[in-house]
């Protein structure tokens, strides 16, 4: 199958093995996080030495490289990219580049309060911010020890902050906050936000619950809206693996991403950094290579880093077979860049 989604001349795409055009990075700023949501995070977690971390002119340098060889919409994450100190001199410095269509970011929200508006000021367009229960109990129960009243701070502050469009992100476990899914759609049509409902993925080891227990497909997250909203089959796409679907009478897109149950993998047009410059070119696999090293070893060697880029791109796996009973992959979603 052939994925062109941009008209840029063909020396400035980069375009993998089974001929998807890869336009989309995910850019990890960081792997720590003041929550520890339990299906991304082990309770007590190893982060990264500091000096592992890439620096703030690393993650721009890559971001600018890639750009060059034509990505054309970064996402920033993490972790939490919000606690990253610099942040927003870094989307400052992204935002304007030339070709780069969509600069935007995935929080978990709690931050803000404080720095939405400093966001939206140094040009960070769309916003996702995660949420998985609007009950406080269970908040805190799925993020470890976070406060729902910080998130709704936040929210409001994003609001308020005027981005072109806002989504939520729900990972859907059973037992957990399955019963939410209507309610967790109800608040987003409420504020006329998009709501993307997420299966949860094998990443990590995780002791806080059994995967293969909690896991809801996407087809019984539907099956529950479509009892109480009016869902419209539509073709719309933002450039991710969600399948949207319009709800009737409102503004809102209810999206489902279902990595486990209906696989996606061969529209996959991205990749992405980690926060410690790893090239990760499928969350599924661990084909990667390690550029920090080259930007380390070779400062200011461009053409040694497209180069490293380009031949990376013929490595991407074909698709991920991810599997709920097993953990194949060790590593976690934060360290992963989500
Ligand atoms: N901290 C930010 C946040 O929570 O939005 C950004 C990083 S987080 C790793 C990015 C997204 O990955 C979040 O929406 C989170 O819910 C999702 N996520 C984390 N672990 C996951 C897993 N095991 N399976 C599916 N989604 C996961
Ligand atoms: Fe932190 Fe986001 Fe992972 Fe939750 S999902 S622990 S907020 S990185």
């Amino acid at each position: 199958m052939t994925h062109v989604e941009t008209n840029q001349h063909p020396k400035k795409r980069l375009i993998d093995p089974y001929n998807r055009t890869i336009s989309y990075l995910r850019l990890s700023v960081t792997d720590r996080c003041n929550l520890r949501c339990t299906y991304c995070m082990a309770e007590k977690m190893q982060f990264l030495p500091r000096q592992k971390l890439l620096t703030l002119e690393e993650i721009r340098d890559f971001g600018k490289a890639f750009v060059t060889l034509g990505i054309n919409k970064i996402r920033l994450t993490g972790g939490e990219p919000l606690v990253r100190r610099g942040i927003i001199g870094l989307v400052d410095s992204l935002a304007s580049e030339e070709g780069l269509d969509e600069l935007t970011m995935t929080t978990n929200g709690l931050l803000l309060e404080k720095k939405a508006k400093d966001l939206k000021l140094a040009g960070l367009g769309r916003l996702n911010i995660s949420v998985d229960s609007l009950i406080p109990e269970k908040f805190r129960q799925l993020t470890r020890f976070g406060d729902i009243k910080d998130w709704h701070k936040g929210v409001n502050a994003a609001k308020e902050a005027q981005f072109s469009n806002i989504k939520l992100n729900v990972v859907v476990l059973k037992g957990f906050n399955d019963l939410e899914i209507c309610d967790l759609a109800e608040y987003a049509i409420a504020n006329e936000f998009d709501i993307s409902f997420i299966e949860e993925m094998p990443l990590g080891v995780t002791k806080s619950h059994d995967r293969v227990q909690t896991q809801v497909c996407c087809g019984d997250i539907k099956q529950q809206l479509s009892q109480k909203f009016e869902l419209i089959e539509t073709l719309e796409r933002t450039g991710g693996p969600s399948r949207y679907m319009r709800v009737a009478g409102t503004k809102s897109k209810i999206g489902f991403i279902s990595p486990i149950s209906e696989n996606f993998c061969g529209a996959c047009n991205r990749v992405r950094v980690t926060a410690d410059g790893r090239l990760l070119l499928c969350l599924g696999n661990e084909n990667s290579i390690d550029l920090k090293s080259i930007i380390r070893n070779h400062p200011g060697d461009e053409n040694m880093l497209n180069e490293a880029i380009r031949g990376a791109i013929q490595n991407k796996p074909e698709r991920h077979y991810f599997d709920p009973s097993r953990t194949d992959i060790l590593r976690f979603m934060n360290t992963t860049g989500g």
